[in-house]
């Protein structure tokens, strides 16, 4: 089935009333049928419903049609993309391990890894994205994850996802793929050898900057990954959390498993019913929408490319980009989805151009149907020195766009008169 089927009825049975939508399972908990029933349950020798921590039916659908899309075994919706990461991360990797993480990361997965999880004593060590070689020497018998995006934001990378994978798996380690900015649609992972992936359903999976969520999908058969490998012995011995239950021993994906009887259990950080209903909305449009997204950002991104006032635009669609290479190979279609940056001369002329702007909306995110103009200079990396600024390809002249659906006239005509103002 094509993913634009999927994106309609993979997941979703309809109920006794034929419901062409996806009803919202507003509940906290359900009741058993009676004090077996609930005992099987807990013990897994029976599948369903328990408490809204654990498990809702309409979440459900949004896990497994989220599955579907990556081309994964099964999925596990959290309350934040941010909830997602730390689920994936911690499911791996306990105090004394480390992860090796590329730089060039979303602010929050970088305060996580370098500084939250640090004081859980997990260590993250670091490697340039587009050097996936320092990653041999960052690995050690400690490490656990190996954790990068597909499309970076904000620094508009897209990473070799197959030659960093590769070195994982000749190692045995668990790869975590940040897929939010290319979405399923764009670029599926697990087709190039990653193991889990992770996503903000804030973005591109609600489109409409509609509500917080996440989700984290594990591949199929990695089951066989963590089967006796040393490096993860807590899915292959008894959790005495869980009345000696061996995760590689139970029929099911071990992986999303430990996150959901483990970490949601513990942690809770949940999806809401109504959350992932309206993701599976989003869900049902994401393929059209992201094609749309990417030509409206191709389109602007040229057209920012032949203007004077600009000295550099970052598209891995543009020729001239040093990530257009792995943007072919990686997309589909060379499809690079709707984030991209561009460098006037200065502070003075950034802000001056993003003040100037009308269709676009000063806001901190990006997958929104609408177009968004950000100046991280002055806002998310507000904190970071000038030095710091340039380190992290942060020039104080950079403005950043989340390019929406709109007209891609309309878009160009008032980019082009902020330009000019
Ligand atoms: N990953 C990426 C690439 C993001 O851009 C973001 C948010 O901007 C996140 C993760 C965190 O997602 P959330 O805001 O849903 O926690």
């Amino acid at each position: 089935m094509d993913l634009q089927t999927k994106a309609l009825h993979a997941g979703y049975e309809k109920d006794s009333q034929g419901t062409m939508a996806v009803p919202i399972y507003m509940t906290t908990a359900y009741e058993f049928r009676d004090v077996e029933h609930a005992a099987n349950l807990f013990a897994l020798k029976e599948l369903g419903n328990i408490y809204t921590r654990l498990n809702n039916p309409t979440t459900d659908v949004f896990e497994k049609r989220f599955a579907e899309l990556e081309g994964g075994e099964a999925a596990v919706a959290t309350s934040s993309g941010m909830s997602a990461t730390f689920f994936a991360i911690a499911n791996a990797a306990e105090c004394g391990d480390n992860i090796v993480c590329a730089k060039q990361l979303y602010g929050g997965s970088l305060t996580l890894t370098a500084h939250t999880l640090k004081r859980f004593g997990i260590e993250a060590r670091f490697f340039d994205v587009h050097k996936p070689e320092q990653i041999e020497s960052l690995i050690d018998d400690k490490t656990k994850v190996i954790f990068f995006e597909s499309l970076t934001n904000p620094s508009i990378d897209v990473a070799d996802i197959e030659a960093i994978t590769t070195i994982a798996n000749r190692h045995g380690i668990l790869t975590v793929v940040d897929n939010t900015v290319a979405t399923p649609v764009l670029c599926r992972p697990f087709e190039f050898g990653a193991d889990i992936t992770v996503h903000s359903a804030s973005k591109y999976t609600t489109g409409q900057g509609l509500a917080i969520g996440g989700i984290l999908v594990e591949r199929k058969g990695l089951i066989e990954k963590l089967k006796a490998n040393p490096r993860y012995a807590h899915f292959n011995e008894p959790d005495a959390s869980y009345h000696g239950l061996v995760y590689v021993d139970v029929p099911l994906p071990p992986f999303t498993l430990r996150a959901r009887l483990s970490l949601l259990r513990d942690i809770g950080a949940v999806s809401s019913p109504f959350n992932s209903w309206l993701f599976i909305q989003g869900m049902e449009t994401l393929s059209l929408r992201m094609k749309e997204h990417s030509k409206n950002a191709q389109a602007l991104a040229e057209f920012l490319e032949s203007h004077p006032r600009v000295k550099k635009v970052n598209y891995p669609g543009l020729k001239s980009n040093s990530n257009y290479v792995n943007a072919q190979k990686y997309f589909e279609e060379g499809a690079c989805s709707g984030l991209l940056s561009f460098e006037v001369r200065s502070l003075e002329e950034a802000t001056k151009i993003v003040n100037a702007t009308k269709l676009y909306s000063l806001v901190v995110n990006i997958g929104d149907s609408k177009s968004i103009i950000t100046h991280p200079a002055s806002t998310t990396h507000q904190q970071l020195t000038q030095e710091e600024l340039l380190a992290c390809g942060v020039p104080s002249g950079l403005i950043r766009i989340s390019c929406g659906l709109e007209s891609i006239k309309d878009l160009i005509a008032d980019m082009k008169q902020a330009l000019e103002a």
